[in-house]
């Protein structure tokens, strides 16, 4: 039988058209099973860094046009999340607890009262007076609701400490003491003055990082029992390389980025590049759950 030449174009286009639909199935099931795989298997801890905090109605701020606000969050917005994790009995871990049992090679086990919780981190950078002012009494609230105590991390620029700058006021000594004696602050360093470690020269870079953690626990000394204040940084600007992480190992135990990843526990060794979630004002708290929750959909 003579096949005409319409027929064979239609067999051709039949053929290459099964060979797209395969290749689409096969890449959209290889995606699913990733994704369930990375939910069900790999243990993440969501680290949220959040700057400056404000008291603003959250509607009103998303759409104000002051390019200031957007690195900042609301009062409002932040008290429900940390009492929707505190209602779902997260673990809000310090910088060393992260490190003894999930980054130290080998990591030490893990308290049996924390075994079976949900893991979080939260960071405030660059010691704003809100910390104080706005953060203390949300989290003292939610210890007089709940009788738990979420513990959060503030990542400080000791040569900053109690300055009244142009528009933002920094955290004084005394106010950083009041939040560490109640046991909700975990006080780690930021670099001395908030500059991008990668572009400093050698003797600079070093007396960013040395200054910042004698000044921290000269501020902190007689509260820092078990010396833990100043013992990790968050790199300004998220910024490291390889030399600086060079000059960090000499004073610093871990390194925290900015980069807008969850931590995967076991596939991320590196404790000089640890990963964090960028919070500004464009994050609803229903983002921020997700988020925390390690849902994908
Ligand atoms: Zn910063």
């Amino acid at each position: 039988m003579r096949i005409g030449i319409g027929e064979v174009w239609r067999r051709i286009f039949k053929y290459r058209q099964r060979i797209i639909v395969t290749f689409l199935v096969s890449f959209v099931i290889t995606l699913v099973l990733k994704q369930i795989i990375l939910v069900v298997f790999i243990d993440k801890i969501p680290i949220f860094g959040f700057h400056d905090i404000i008291d603003i109605q959250p509607s009103q701020a998303r759409h104000s046009q002051d390019k200031n606000l957007i690195a900042s969050y609301p009062k409002q917005d932040l008290a429900e999340f940390l009492e929707y994790l505190v209602r779902q009995d997260y673990w809000f871990l310090s910088t060393q607890e992260l490190y003894d049992y999930f980054l130290a090679n080998p990591p030490q086990p893990i308290p049996p009262q924390h075994k079976k919780q949900k893991k979080v981190m939260i960071t405030f950078d660059d010691g704003y007076e809100s910390v104080y002012t706005q953060l203390l009494p949300i989290l003292e609230n939610l210890e007089d609701k709940y009788g738990k105590k979420a513990k959060v991390v503030l990542f400080v620029n000791a040569g900053f400490m109690g300055d009244r700058g142009s528009h933002l006021y920094h955290a004084t000594c005394k106010e950083l003491n009041q939040g560490l004696r109640k046991g909700f602050y975990d006080i780690q360093s930021h670099g001395l003055h908030h500059n991008n470690l990668t572009q400093l020269g050698d003797e600079n870079l070093e007396k960013e990082l040395y200054e910042d953690q004698k000044r921290l626990r000269k501020c902190t000394d007689g509260l820092d029992k078990t010396r833990s204040v100043a013992s990790h940084i968050a790199y300004p600007f998220g910024a490291t390389d390889k030399r600086v992480e060079k000059y960090i190992a000499k004073y610093y135990t871990s390194g925290y980025l900015y980069n807008s990843r969850t931590l995967k526990i076991g596939w991320n060794r590196n404790k000089y590049r640890i990963p964090r979630l960028t919070v500004n004002m464009k994050k609803s708290v229903k983002n921020l759950i997700k988020l925390a929750s390690g849902r994908w959909w």
